[in-house]
């Protein structure tokens, strides 16, 4: 028998699955939002990007303070609880006062139209709607031959329920989330070997901005290798051996995987469905967010790019907004802007130096560096650089880079200006523009103006 009726149920409390939720209630639709984590704010709040977010910023503000004591990695993650419990809070909040449903539990597709929700007891109910939005998120990719039971090897999640300071750790995948994890975990003294498969880290960005992080994190003391693949990892009772094809063998205390993510959408009856589902777990979807089943919608990590929780919000307000209206009146902006929280901190938006040379797009630099700033020596800030790309004959910016201190708020001044239409993208407007003094922004003026040099010279 099924239990209740809606208009939408929205499955997974993430930024994702709030979005949507938040959205169909406010249009005057029925809803209800299903997660069987008891604690809303899915894994962006409990497990992704607010913990290491929370870890990351207290480990700078002990080496801004140039504490040279030990910190015991334990009680940071007790001070990143508190930031979780606020936000668990604030957002259990908006469900509450707009009456969205909350129902405890795995959902599983039975029809078209009707879930089953198990809940913690076994006990299964039926719920049916007109809509649903799938926000399940993702998880930590696992392969098959390493045994993530042991408690020496970590991922993104379990490394969040380390109760002992690692003295050593070894970071397997040099993406976003290893190299946020090797800056906090250095910046706990812990020694850290972090390894790449590719020849450079995060090959998205600028050239620049890549060649920064490799210095920053070697000069901080992260033992960087690149172009490795693991053989096998042995742990046992004291730490991890990983080997590498390479036949290079490291021993650290603890191992951390950060190659990977794979979708939360098994379990589900989605290829029942006819859902399509690729090898990473990630749903297909049209441009609308809309599934093979036209009214079954997918947003955020369980399909795949960006994976990121500003778009995944995004991306469930614009599903919500379809199923209300029927048109697509939002999508993505063209140039998500990318914010990594490493030492430095690193964000950039639009288009690198790298693509634009393969587009054949005469551009040139305006460079700004903070050690330059009267606002960056006042507050001790002094690594970083602020860097724009422009189109030397019309002006128009095509991509900001940044790292340093504040570098993913410092992003969005640019982002504003990139964002103009009508000729309202243009440089002059960083050159002409009055700034407050002393401040960080001030960066985007004398970059502008450097920039502009080069060009009237
Ligand atoms: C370590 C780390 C750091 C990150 N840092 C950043 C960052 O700095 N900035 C940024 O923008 N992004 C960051 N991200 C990415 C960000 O966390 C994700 O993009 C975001 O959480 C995705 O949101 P979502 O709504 O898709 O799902 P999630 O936040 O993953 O939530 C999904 C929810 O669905 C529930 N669920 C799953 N399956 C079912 C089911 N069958 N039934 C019921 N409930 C179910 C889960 O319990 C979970 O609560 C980070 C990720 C990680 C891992």
């Amino acid at each position: 028998m099924v239990k209740e009726k809606y208009d939408v149920i929205v499955i997974g409390s993430g930024p994702g699955g709030e979005g949507a939720a938040m959205k169909a209630v406010k249009s005057g639709k029925k809803v209800a939002m299903c997660d069987y984590f008891k604690n809303v704010g899915g894994n962006c709040t409990h497990r992704g990007t607010i913990p290491s977010k929370a870890l990351r910023h207290a480990t700078e503000v002990l080496d801004a303070k140039g504490y040279t004591g030990n910190i015991y990695y334990p009680d940071l993650l007790k001070e990143a609880e508190s930031v979780i419990n606020q936000q668990m809070k604030l957002r259990r909040g908006f469900y509450e006062r707009n009456w969205v449903d909350i129902l405890n539990g795995h959902a599983r597709f039975i029809d078209e139209h009707t879930i089953e929700v198990t809940l913690e007891s076994g006990h299964t109910e039926k719920y049916e709607a007109d809509y649903f939005v799938i926000a399940t998120g993702s998880r930590p990719y696992h392969p098959e031959d390493i045994d993530f039971s042991h408690p020496r090897i970590l991922d993104s999640d379990t490394v969040l329920d380390l109760d002992k300071h690692p003295r050593s750790i070894t970071i397997y995948g040099a993406g976003v989330i290893g190299c946020e994890y090797a800056s906090i975990f250095r910046g706990l003294k812990t020694k850290v070997n972090l390894i790449n498969s590719r020849s450079r880290l995060l090959t998205f960005l600028d050239d620049e901005i890549i060649d920064a992080l490799a210095y920053h994190l070697r000069e901080n003391g992260v033992l960087i290798r690149h172009n490795e693949e693991y053989e096998k990892v042995v742990p046992d009772d004291e730490g991890v051996t990983l080997y590498l094809k390479s036949n290079k063998q490291i021993r650290t205390e603890y191992l951390f995987w950060a190659q990977g993510r794979t979708g939360n959408s098994q379990n589900m009856g989605l290829e029942e469905l006819g859902i399509k589902i690729n090898y990473k777990g990630s749903i297909e979807v049209n441009e609308n967010h809309q599934t093979a089943v036209p009214h079954i919608y997918a947003v955020g990590d369980v399909v795949g790019f960006p994976s990121l929780a500003s778009a995944s919000y995004d991306q469930g307000r614009f599903a919500a907004s379809h199923i209300v209206t029927g048109k697509s009146e939002y999508h993505l902006v063209e140039y998500i802007p990318t914010g990594i929280y490493t030492l430095p901190e690193i964000s950039s938006v639009g288009l690198t130096e790298r693509e634009l040379t393969e587009k054949r797009i005469p551009y040139e630099v305006g460079r700004s560096f903070f050690k330059h700033l009267a606002r960056a020596q006042i507050t001790g800030h002094t690594t970083g650089m602020l860097k724009i790309l422009f189109h030397r004959e019309t002006l128009e910016i095509l991509g900001i880079h940044c790292f340093g201190y504040g570098a993913s708020e410092i992003i969005h001044i640019g982002q504003t200006i990139m964002s103009q239409k009508n000729g309202g993208n243009n440089l002059m407007y960083f050159v002409n523009t009055t700034f407050n003094y002393p401040t960080m922004a001030e960066a985007y003026r004398v970059a502008a103006l450097n920039g502009l040099n080069r060009v009237e010279v």
